[in-house]
């Protein structure tokens, strides 16, 4: 799925588990690489995204505007999580899975305490796998506005959320293949 990360990882026989690394009470993936990675490809490591305070960082002059909502500073935490677009998604996923949230602000928070979603044996691989779905997706629709002028509505991403969510389950070998309206009303009952 990180072909990326898969091509300059210098044990490419190694699982992903064996890369896991606790610090504190966040799991971190410490990936050795055989070489740097450029800032091109950024965007396909996880936790260093070119998010517009990112590139200003990196001496980029840009106006800092957030382009899914238009009405914000663009950074890692308002565009994966505080942003209204972002947080509409996040809601109605805890929603779905019947459950009250209040949301966090940073990325770092959600993960915490996306760990602790109390969703049950059954549906917890989906709800692990919506968590870091949804942010990849709006990571996509932001370089979707932004390089392509091209924009999808909050609802269309929250559909294909699940539609994704649903082709990235029956991809792990020990799921049981649910069509994906069973998947649905699996989730919400
Ligand atoms: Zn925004």
């Amino acid at each position: 799925m990180f072909p990326l990360l898969f091509r300059i990882a210098t044990d490419r026989e190694a699982t992903v588990d064996s890369y896991a690394q606790m610090q504190g009470q966040v799991v971190v993936w410490n990936i050795v690489l055989h070489r740097q990675v450029q800032d091109w490809e950024m965007g396909q490591v996880l936790g260093r995204i070119l998010t517009i305070d990112n590139l200003s960082r990196r001496g980029h002059i840009l106006v800092n505007w957030c382009c899914m909502c238009c009405g914000a500073a663009e950074s890692v935490d308002h565009l994966l999580i505080c942003c209204p677009v972002a947080s509409r998604i996040w809601m109605s996923i805890v929603a779905l899975f019947g459950l009250d949230w209040v949301q966090p602000g940073t990325v770092r928070a959600v993960l915490q305490s996306w760990v602790g979603g109390r969703v049950g044996k059954r549906r917890r691989k989906a709800w692990n796998l919506a968590g870091h779905c949804l942010m990849w997706l709006m990571w996509l629709e932001r370089n979707r506005r932004v390089f392509l002028e091209e924009l999808r509505l909050a609802v269309w991403l929250e559909r294909h959320l699940l539609l994704v969510v649903h082709s990235w389950l029956t991809l792990t070998v020990d799921s049981a293949v649910l069509s994906f309206v069973e998947f649905v009303e699996d989730l919400s009952s």
